[in-house]
C-alpha cells in the first residue's frame, strides 16, 4: 500500500516535473483532513479520524513508518508512528539493533558501546491521550506528527537525521469515547468534558496509568513490549493534564523521594532533558513551567507509564499541562507569581486557548528531540553505562543505599555513645544545616553495615516450581517477561545454598541490565519518613509507597545473596510462559479429581467445570487439603479435567476413592457488583478479574438496589472501595458528595446508572437481603457498612481526646499510605480456605476494626484476618503501625440468615493482589447446598 502510493507519486514527479504538487498533494494537513486546525476552539478529533490521518500520512511520506502494536481492549488497532530522516527509516533494523544490544548491555566491550553509540541514533518516545479527558495529549501527538513530517526546517531535519522518534497513542479507545462525548453537542459553546458515561479506559480509567509493572490491560501489554522488549528508548516522555493552578504546566524535574534502586546517572538525566524543555520554553517566551517542588510528582513510584521506564535506565519525563477545547483561563494564585528554584519563570492571569497548549506541547516536544539529537550519543552510552553498572552490582557483593541501612548505622552509632555515657555535643551534631561541615562518625560504623555480609543485595532470586500456586508464579515471571526482564528455567533438578529445587524452577538474575526493576519487584520498597516539617503532618505519596509485587501475588521465592549457576535456561527476551499442568492418575480406578484450593487457577477450572454441569465438592475436612475441590469422576468430566490442567497449568490428583470427611456442595451463585455512573475503577478492575477467573457477574447501580427484591434477583452482592458511605455521625469526609446530574441531559441507556448509596434508600434493601439469606461482600472504605448495620465491631484506630472523646487517629500519629503489611488468618474458616496462616494484603489508610471478646464468644462477629504484631509493614511506609497490633482487618458477621463481610484491606488492588483474590472467590459459591458426609 504504501510502495504504491510512494509509486505513484514519483510517477506523477516525473510527468509533471511538479514535486511541491506532488508532496502538497500527498501530505495533507491537519486543517484538510479534519476540517480544522489541530487546537482550534471547541474542536476534537476521534481516534477513528485520527488512525485515517495517520494511515495517510504514512502512506505518503518517506519519513513514517506505521506500526500497529496490538489491539486494545475494546478491540482497536493501536498504533505507533516511527518517524526518522528516510535514510534512517531504511536501516531502521540496525538502530533498533544497537538501541537493544546497548540497553541490555550484555557482551559489550567499553569500545564496541562506545562505537555503536556513535553510529546509533537517540530513540525517543512520545505518546498522547493515556488519559482520554486530558485531551491537550492526543491532539499534541497528531500536530507533532504532522510537524515532524511537513516541515523541512534546518532543526527538524536534524532532529530527523539524528533520532528515531516513537510516537504511540496511548489509548485509542478512550480518544473514541471522550471526543464524540465532548462534540455531541451541537452548539460549541456547550461542549463539555464533564460527566462522561463510562471510564475512558474499558475497565479501569485513570488506572491504566497505574497498569506498568502488573500489565493487565492490553494497552500497557503493546506499549509495554515497545518500550521494554524492542525498542528501549533513551527517553520517553508521557504526556498528561493539568498544571498546577497557576502555572501552565509541572515537568521534570519531580520532587524528592526518588527510588534508592536508580542508577544516579538516570536521575542526573532527568535534571539535564528537564533543563532543557524549561529553557526552550523560557527562550520562546512561554511562561508558567514548575518544577521540583512545585507540583506533587515525585520518582518514588513504579507503576506510571513514565515511571516504570526508570526501573529500566530509562529517562522518562512527564509534563502536565492545562488547556482543553473550552477556553479557559489561568487563575490568580499569588504565592506563584514569586519566581524560584521551582517555578522561575510565572505565568500572569489571562485567558488561555486549546492552541497555547498545542504549541507548548509541541515546543516541550523539540525540546527533548533535540536535546537527544545533539547528545545522541551520550544518550545511547549513559543507557549502556546504567546497564552496565547493573550488571556489575549484581555480579559482585553489594550493598546498595537505603534508609534502612542508615538507620542500622545510627543505632550501632548511638548504642556505643550511650554506653560511654558520653555528650559531647559538638560531635556528630551536624544536623540539617550544617552542610556536612560537622566531623561525621567513625566510619567503623559504616563498615559495620554496609559490609555486613547478611545486608548485601541479592544475586538473585529462585521461583520454585512445587510451590502451592505455581500458575500464579508464573504470571508473576510473565510479568517481569513482560517488561523485558531476562529469566531463566531450570531444565532440571538443582541444589543452591543446601536448598534442592526442582527442575522447572525459575531463576532471575540480578546480574542484568533492568536490576532495579527486579530488585523493585521482590525487595520492600523502603519510603522515607516524609512530613511537612518536623512533628507536621506527612507528604501524601504521588501513588503507592510499597508495592512489592512478589508479597502481593503471594509468589513464594528465595533470595540468593552469594553468586550462584545451575542447569539454567535462558528464556528468550519477551517469550511469555506457560505453566504446565498434570493429571495424576489414581493408581487403581478413578472415583474423583481433587483440585487444591491454594492454586487460583484451580476457581477458574471449577467454574467452566460448574458451566458444563459437573458437580463438585468442597472438602471440610481440617488438614492441608481443606478446603479443596472434588469433582466425582464421569466420562464427560475426565476430557473437561485434562484440559483445565494443561490450560490452566493446575495439578489434579485424580483418586480411588472419594475424600474421608464431610463436604460441602459447590453451587454457582448469581453475583451482583456495585458499579456507579461514570464508572467506578476499582468495581471495574473487579468486573475485569471476575472475567479472568470465569466468575459470571452482573452490574449493579444504587437505583437497582434501592427497587428492593434484591434477593429475588442475586444471591451475592460485592461493594468495593468507596461504594457505601460513611455513617453520618462518624462521617468526616467533608462533603464529596456526587454532583447531582440531571437525567434528561444524558443519553437514555445511562439514566439508570445515576444516583448513589444512601443510609436512608439503600442500606435498608441490604440489610432485608441479607436477612432473606443474601450474602454482602465490602471491601475498602465499603465496609462502613457495619457501622450502618451497628454491628458489634468499632474503628480500632483511635484515641481519647483530653475531653475523654474518642477520635480517629491524627495523621501526625498514624499513616499509612498504599503498603504492603502482614496479617494472620484462621484459615480454618470456609471464607479463608487456601490462605496461609500468615500473608501479605495491599493495605491503604484501609479501615481496621476492634471486636469486643464477647461478640466473638457469641458467633456475632468471626474475625478471618488481623494484626498480630506491632511491625506488620512489609513493603512501603508504616508511620506508627503499632496502633495496628491486634486490629482486626477482616470478619464475617451473620446477619438474619445471611452472611456479612467486611474487608478492610484492599483484597482485589487493580488486579495485582493475587495473594489475597481467594478472600474474594471463596465467598462467591453457594455453601447452603447440600452437606453431606462420605465416608468409606
Ligand atoms: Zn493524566
Amino acid at each position: 500500500m504504501i510502495k504504491s502510493n510512494k509509486f505513484y507519486c514519483s510517477l506523477a514527479v516525473m510527468l509533471l516535473l511538479r514535486v511541491s504538487l506532488c508532496w502538497a498533494q500527498a501530505l495533507p494537513s491537519p486543517k484538510e483532513h479534519f476540517g480544522f486546525d489541530i487546537g482550534d476552539d471547541y474542536q476534537l478529533t476521534t481516534y477513528t479520524q485520527a488512525e485515517a490521518y495517520f494511515k495517510k500520512l504514512a502512506a505518503a511520506s518517506d519519513r513514517v513508518k506505521l506500526v500497529d502494536i496490538g489491539l486494545t481492549e475494546e478491540g482497536r488497532h493501536q498504533y505507533m508512528l516511527v518517524v526518522s530522516s528516510p535514510e534512517n527509516i531504511k536501516n531502521i533494523a540496525r538502530y533498533k539493533d544497537i538501541s537493544q544490544r546497548l540497553a541490555r548491555a550484555e557482551n559489550l566491550t567499553e569500545e564496541q558501546a562506545r562505537t555503536m553509540a556513535s553510529e546509533g541514533k537517540a530513540v525517543v518516545w512520545i505518546d498522547g491521550g493515556l488519559h482520554a479527558t486530558e485531551t491537550v495529549g492526543a491532539h499534541q501527538l497528531i500536530e507533532t506528527i504532522w510537524q515532524l513530517v511537513s516541515r523541512t526546517d534546518q532543526e527538524t531535519l536534524r532532529i530527523l537525521d539524528h533520532d528515531i522518534i516513537l510516537l504511540a497513542h496511548a489509548n485509542p479507545d478512550g480518544q473514541e469515547l471522550v471526543s464524540n462525548w465532548y462534540m455531541r453537542e451541537r452548539k460549541p459553546e456547550k461542549r463539555s468534558l464533564d460527566n462522561l458515561p463510562r471510564l475512558y479506559q474499558k475497565y479501569v480509567g485513570h488506572d491504566n496509568n497505574r497498569d506498568f509493572y502488573m500489565m493487565n490491560m492490553k494497552e500497557s501489554q503493546n506499549i509495554s513490549r515497545q518500550l521494554f522488549v524492542e525498542w528501549m528508548p533513551q527517553i520517553m516522555y508521557n504526556h498528561h493534564q493539568r498544571g498546577p493552578a497557576g502555572s501552565v504546566l509541572a515537568g521534570p524535574p519531580y520532587r524528592d523521594p526518588f527510588n534508592y534502586v536508580y542508577d544516579p546517572l538516570l536521575v542526573t538525566s532527568i535534571d539535564a532533558v528537564g533543563a532543557a524543555m524549561n529553557n526552550r520554553l523560557n527562550a520562546e517566551g512561554k511562561p508558567g513551567y514548575t518544577q521540583r517542588a512545585g507540583s506533587q510528582f515525585s520518582t518514588w513510584w513504579n507503576g506510571g507509564l513514565r515511571t516504570t521506564p526508570y526501573f529500566h535506565n530509562m529517562v522518562g519525563l512527564l509534563t502536565e499541562i492545562i488547556g482543553g477545547p473550552t477556553p479557559e483561563d489561568v487563575p490568580l494564585v499569588p504565592q506563584r507569581l514569586i519566581p524560584n528554584g521551582a517555578t522561575p519563570n510565572p505565568v500572569t492571569p489571562q485567558k488561555w486557548h486549546f492552541r497555547q497548549s498545542i504549541d507548548y506541547s509541541v515546543s516541550l516536544n523539540y525540546a527533548v528531540l533535540d536535546y537527544a539529537a545533539r547528545y545522541s550519543d551520550e544518550l545511547l552510552y549513559n543507557i549502556y553505562r546504567m546497564g552496565k553498572n547493573s550488571i556489575e552490582h549484581g555480579s559482585k557483593d553489594y550493598w546498595g543505599l537505603s534508609p534502612k541501612h542508615i538507620d542500622a548505622i545510627n543505632s550501632a552509632h548511638a548504642k556505643d555513645e550511650a554506653k560511654e555515657a558520653k555528650s559531647d555535643e559538638s560531635e556528630s551534631s551536624g544536623g540539617d544545616f550544617a552542610f556536612g561541615r560537622g566531623s561525621g562518625i567513625p566510619a567503623k560504623y559504616f563498615d559495620a553495615v554496609l559490609k555486613d555480609p547478611a545486608l548485601r543485595d541479592p544475586r538473585g532470586y529462585i521461583i520454585p516450581a512445587d510451590q502451592p500456586d505455581f500458575p500464579t508464579a508464573v504470571a508473576f515471571v510473565n510479568a517481569l517477561i513482560k517488561s523485558g526482564i531476562l529469566v531463566h528455567k531450570a531444565t532440571s533438578g538443582f541444589t543452591v545454598a543446601d536448598k534442592k529445587y526442582p527442575a522447572g524452577s525459575y531463576i532471575v538474575q540480578t546480574k542484568q541490565a533492568f536490576r532495579p526493576h527486579v530488585l523493585d519487584m521482590f525487595e520492600p520498597q523502603e519510603h522515607p519518613n516524609d512530613f511537612q516539617y518536623e512533628g507536621g503532618p506527612p507528604i501524601r505519596p504521588y501513588d503507592a509507597a510499597g508495592w512489592t509485587l512478589a508479597y502481593q501475588m503471594g509468589v513464594q521465592f528465595d533470595r540468593i545473596l552469594d553468586g550462584f549457576e545451575g542447569p539454567f535456561q535462558r528464556v528468550p527476551y519477551g517469550e511469555l510462559q506457560s505453566p504446565k499442568g498434570h493429571l495424576t492418575a489414581a493408581a487403581s480406578s478413578t472415583a474423583g479429581y481433587v483440585l487444591d484450593t491454594r492454586a487460583n487457577n484451580s476457581f477458574i477450572a471449577v467454574n467452566d467445570l460448574l458451566q458444563a454441569g459437573a458437580e463438585v465438592y468442597r472438602m471440610q475436612q481440617a488438614g492441608a487439603e481443606q478446603g479443596s475441590f472434588f469433582v466425582p469422576a464421569t466420562d464427560k468430566i475426565k476430557a473437561l479435567i485434562e484440559k483445565a490442567a494443561a490450560d490452566y497449568g493446575l495439578e489434579i490428583t485424580g483418586v480411588a476413592q472419594r475424600p474421608a470427611g464431610a463436604s460441602t456442595k459447590v453451587s454457582p451463585m448469581r453475583i451482583a457488583l456495585w458499579d456507579t455512573y461514570g464508572g467506578s475503577i476499582p468495581s471495574g478492575w473487579v468486573r475485569w478479574l471476575m472475567e479472568q477467573y470465569h466468575f459470571p457477574i452482573q452490574l449493579i447501580y444504587p437505583q437497582d438496589i434501592d427497587a428492593g427484591n434484591l434477593r429475588e434477583k442475586y444471591d451475592v452482592i460485592l461493594f468495593v472501595t468507596r461504594a457505601i458511605p460513611p455513617v453520618k455521625s462518624q462521617d468526616n469526609s467533608r462533603g464529596r458528595e456526587a454532583k447531582e446530574l440531571n437525567p434528561k441531559e444524558l443519553p437514555a441507556e445511562y439514566r439508570s446508572q445515576l444516583g448513589r448509596i444512601t443510609a436512608e434508600k439503600s442500606i435498608p434493601q441490604l440489610k432485608s437481603f441479607m436477612e432473606a439469606g443474601g450474602t454482602v461482600v465490602t471491601i475498602g472504605s465499603s465496609t462502613n457498612l457495619a457501622y450502618h448495620l451497628d454491628l458489634p465491631v468499632r474503628n480500632a484506630l483511635v484515641e481519647m481526646t483530653s475531653a475523654g472523646k474518642e477520635q480517629p487517629l491524627p495523621a501526625t500519629k498514624y499513616y499509612i499510605p498504599g503498603s504492603i503489611l502482614r496479617v494472620n488468618y484462621d484459615n480454618m474458616q470456609p471464607a479463608t480456605w487456601g490462605m496461609p496462616a500468615k500473608g501479605d494484603v495491599y493495605f491503604d489508610n484501609s479501615p481496621v476494626f476492634k471486636v469486643s471478646p464477647d461478640a466473638i464468644a457469641k458467633g456475632d462477629v468471626k474475625p478471618l484476618a488481623w494484626f498480630s504484631t506491632n511491625k506488620p509493614l512489609r513493603s512501603g511506609w508504616a508511620w506508627g503501625q503499632e496502633y495496628l497490633q491486634d486490629g482486626v482487618a477482616a470478619f464475617m458477621a451473620p446477619v438474619g440468615s445471611g452472611k456479612f463481610y467486611a474487608f478492610g484491606p484492599e483484597i482485589t488492588f487493580r488486579g495485582q493482589s493475587h495473594g489475597t483474590f481467594k478472600l474474594l472467590f471463596n465467598q462467591l459459591y453457594s455453601t447452603s447446598g447440600i452437606s453431606q458426609t462420605m465416608r468409606q
